[in-house]
């Protein structure tokens, strides 16, 4: 297999932990400020109620056992392995800061756990909750930011709630705490062109970013983007766009940025359009196949070489 010509995260979790690290993804019960009243009750108009969570903790399962649960799945199958919980649904620094500190403490002792990842929004923030990520007893912290788009027109058009100079803020304030933060965005938002998009790869590489998640918009059950695309108002990319957007996004990107994600995970259930969205697998070796072809790689478009990592992959597979 060819190696890849972006930097993925299993070839960082080699370089940074010198052993495979596999996420395990939680379900905190936490609340969105643009769900629960704080800023609206409506939330972002990709969103649904399920906020892209599993919704275990609905069941009363604690953050630690649903934690073990996700690493019995891997116990006697994946040799020299370690873990990195995420903390995925909603906005999990929403509320006081002594709650954080709460959720922090249920991963006391939990075996294999190299870190955490924590999903959250960057108003959801401040310095005493970054005081304490700084300060917990993890090898490694990532927050997963939400900035979708650098333009403060889509962020309006799709009820954000706050803008791109917010971001760009606590991005900062987290990375002067050695904080990693990943960046989520999204391909084919409503009103944006290619242009629009590199400018939001632009800003990102502006800012002390260690990841980046790239997902590409689809309709959700119950959204208010279900409204927008039935009634006609609404235009998706095709898959031939998304694959030319995201290959473009990649070459420009800088090299050391960990592309945690290339597309989204709809659910079957929960999907209205498009229908390609489904076919993980096939759009990602796309991509690969299509930087491969093109003698190109992650920011060969700003002009830079190919990157050290790229000779480090030996069998590693993204
Ligand atoms: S900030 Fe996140 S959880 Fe809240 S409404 Fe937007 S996408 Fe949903």
């Amino acid at each position: 297999m060819s190696p890849n010509r972006f930097y993925p995260l299993s070839v960082y979790f080699q370089r940074c932990f010198g052993q495979r690290i596999r996420k395990i993804p939680l379900d905190a019960g936490s609340s969105c400020p643009n769900r629960d009243g704080t800023l609206s009750r409506s939330g972002c108009t990709f969103c649904n109620q399920m906020g892209s969570g599993t919704g275990l903790a609905r069941t009363g399962m604690s953050l630690s056992r649903q934690y073990l649960a996700g690493r019995q799945r891997f116990v006697g199958r994946a040799e020299n392995t370690r873990f990195l919980g995420y903390i995925q649904s909603f906005s999990n620094t929403h509320g006081p800061a002594a709650r954080l500190r709460e959720l922090l403490r249920e991963f006391d002792g939990l075996p294999d756990l190299a870190g955490l990842a924590i999903g959250t929004r960057p108003d959801c923030l401040d310095e005493e909750k970054l005081k304490i990520l700084q300060t917990a007893p993890f090898e490694e912290i990532w927050l997963d930011l939400g900035l979708q788009s650098a333009h403060d027109r889509t962020l309006e058009l799709i009820h954000r709630g706050h803008d791109a100079a917010c971001f760009a803020t606590w991005v900062n304030k987290a990375a002067e705490r050695g904080i990693k933060v990943c960046a989520h965005v999204i391909t084919g938002l409503p009103g944006e062109n290619l242009a629009d998009f590199e400018q939001t790869i632009a800003f990102v590489n502006s800012l002390p970013v260690a990841g980046i998640k790239i997902h590409n918009l689809y309709v959700c059950l119950d959204t208010a983007l279900e409204h927008a695309w039935r009634s006609g108002t609404l235009e998706l990319l095709s898959r031939e766009e998304s694959l030319a957007w995201l290959v473009r996004a990649i070459t420009l990107l800088r090299p050391e940025i960990v592309i945690q994600r290339m597309n989204s995970d709809p659910g079957t259930d929960e999907l209205v359009a498009p229908k390609w969205a489904l076919e993980k697998a096939g759009f990602i070796n796309a991509v690969k196949q299509n930087l491969l072809e093109a003698d190109s790689w992650q920011g060969k478009a700003l002009g830079l070489p190919l990157p050290a990592w790229f000779n480090l992959q030996g069998r590693q597979h993204s």
